[in-house]
């Protein structure tokens, strides 16, 4: 059995200083994988000392020579791709298909930061634009400084690369903490910054679970910035870590999005749209389009649609090419998908499909998909994340209504819209309150395209230049104009 045992701290792997033994299992075949020795809080003291040190001449570099590094991660990334893509599936418990999707878009987003990294120092000091004779201003954008990255599980060396790239092409120095449950494809991220001679003490790695290694990265003073993603809970209290000292803090946390089948669409296309939106990575996505709202006139076809779809979705072994979707990454997570099962029977929840539908696999984590239909909307299946493969539903008379029910959230991350109509789709979109969009389409992610959400779903954007700007302080320089 695989034990990870080391810290990467200033491009050294160091014995963790800890004790703690913490399990590392394969949620499909329910053994575990690896002992994973948690680092301690003296290791991310280490870990912090040596991204101090090593800002000046990282931010002193500039953005054309950082890039070249970003430029490496992606080749080495992209080498090591097919080997990436097992350990995920084997940790995570992702068919491997989806395992592809999240390097190709892991390595999608070194590319373009190094290409942002590039645009950056071409902007320094570029004059600003005003109406004040005789005055010039110049704009700079320099690095927020150390910053502490929290990762979760569910899209390993993704929900990194989103932080870790655009942090180095701003010029940051990182301390970065994923999440316990997925340290093995999360360790190759020290392992390439290494491969690549990456300057010491610019990306450090500590391994731990939140109360171990979490809380003290977001309470240590020395940290600027902090950049965490994961559920609600642990981000209200990254936030208040970060109130001590005034550090800045971007949080993208969880989502309860909305999936509108209007009435002019197909309802079989329709269909396809929905399953990925809910059953993609076992419906452990922070996307996942988990409320369906479908007008009336096309509920029952609809249901139908999805009840044929989700009979022939194949569960089984995530690394074997017919599996279609694989077990919950943990037996925790099941058995939070669980209770939220155990309270639609006390509620008599109406199940289109459910586990009684299919024969669940012998081994593995396995939630069985499954779809409710009419859910009251003060149901908590209804209002609050579940993070597992469960559709709520519920049909409405109008497009007026499907809006209004969308809205009706504290969340606000992702949305889809149906239409026959591409234009009403949008003009749907524009009144949707989330920072992701799609219509007449699935979830396609770019790294072109922000990422974040609107109320309790999180604080900035990620991807794009407003991904990068996280990571940047704006300074002017003003003075008299150079005659
Ligand atoms: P989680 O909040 O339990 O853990 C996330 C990370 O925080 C882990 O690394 C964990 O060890 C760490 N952590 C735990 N307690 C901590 C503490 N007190 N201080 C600091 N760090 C601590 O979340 P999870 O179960 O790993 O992931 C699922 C959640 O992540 C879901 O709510 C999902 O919606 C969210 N998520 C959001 C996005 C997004 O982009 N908005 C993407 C992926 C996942």
């Amino acid at each position: 059995m695989r034990q990870l045992t080391h810290q990467f701290i200033n491009n050294q792997w160091i014995e963790s200083r800890g004790q703690r033994r913490l399990a590392v299992m394969d949620p499909y075949r329910q053994q575990q994988l690896a002992e994973l020795t948690a680092g301690h809080p003296a290791d991310v003291d280490a870990a912090v000392t040596a991204a101090r040190q090593a800002l000046p001449e990282w931010q002193a570099l500039g953005g054309a020579r950082r890039a070249a590094w970003l430029d490496a991660f992606a080749d080495t990334l992209a080498e090591r791709r097919e080997e990436l893509m097992t350990l995920s599936a084997t940790n995570n418990g992702k068919a491997l298909a989806e395992t592809a999707i999240d390097l190709d878009d892991a390595i999608a987003c070194y590319r373009y930061y190094a290409e942002q990294a590039r645009a950056l120092e071409q902007r320094q000091g570029r004059l600003v634009e005003h109406s004040m004779d005789g005055i010039e201003a110049r704009c700079y954008e320099d690095p927020a400084g150390v910053v502490g990255l929290i990762t979760p599980w569910n899209f390993p060396l993704v929900t990194s690369a989103w932080k870790i790239a655009p942090a180095l092409a701003a010029g940051c120095t990182i301390v970065f903490k994923p999440s316990e449950v997925t340290p093995l494809p999360e360790n190759a991220v020290a392992e390439i910054a290494e491969a690549i001679q990456l300057p010491a003490g610019v990306l450090n790695l500590v391994h731990g679970d939140g109360e171990g290694i979490g809380a003290p990265l977001s309470a240590h003073p020395g940290v600027d910035k902090l950049s965490f993603t994961g559920s609600n809970a642990v981000g209200e209290r990254v936030m208040h870590a970060a109130a001590d000292g005034v550090r800045g803090v971007s949080l993208e946390l969880g989502g309860k999005s909305p999936i509108l089948v209007l009435d002019d669409a197909d309802v079989e296309q329709a269909a396809d749209w929905v399953m990925a939106g809910i059953y993609f990575n076992s419906g452990q996505i922070c996307s996942a389009t988990s409320r369906l709202i479908v007008d009336q006139s096309l509920a029952e076809a609809l249901y139908n649609a999805l009840a044929q779809r989700i009979d022939a979705l194949h569960l089984g072994d995530p690394l074997a090419e017919d599996t279609d979707m694989g077990p919950m990454t943990s037996a925790r997570q099941r058995q939070s998908v669980e209770r939220y099962l155990q309270i639609a029977r006390q509620e008599g929840l109406s199940a289109v499909r459910d586990a009684s539908h299919r024969q669940l696999p012998e081994q593995g984590e396995f939630v069985a998909p499954t779809l409710f239909r009419d859910v009251p909307t003060d149901s908590s299946l209804w209002r609050e994340e579940i993070f597992g493969p469960v559709l709520c539903a519920r049909s409405v008379g109008s497009e007026q209504d499907a809006i209004q029910l969308a809205n009706d959230s504290d969340f606000g991350l992702a949305a889809t819209v149906i239409s026959g109509d591409p234009e009403r789709a949008r003009r749907v979109a524009r009144q949707l309150r989330a920072g992701s969009i799609w219509y007449n389409s699935e979830q396609v992610v770019m790294p072109e395209a922000s990422w974040g959400g609107f109320g309790i779903s999180g604080i900035g954007r990620e991807l794009g230049p407003w991904g990068l700007s996280g990571y940047l302080e704006v300074k002017h320089i003003i003075g008299p104009a150079a005659t």
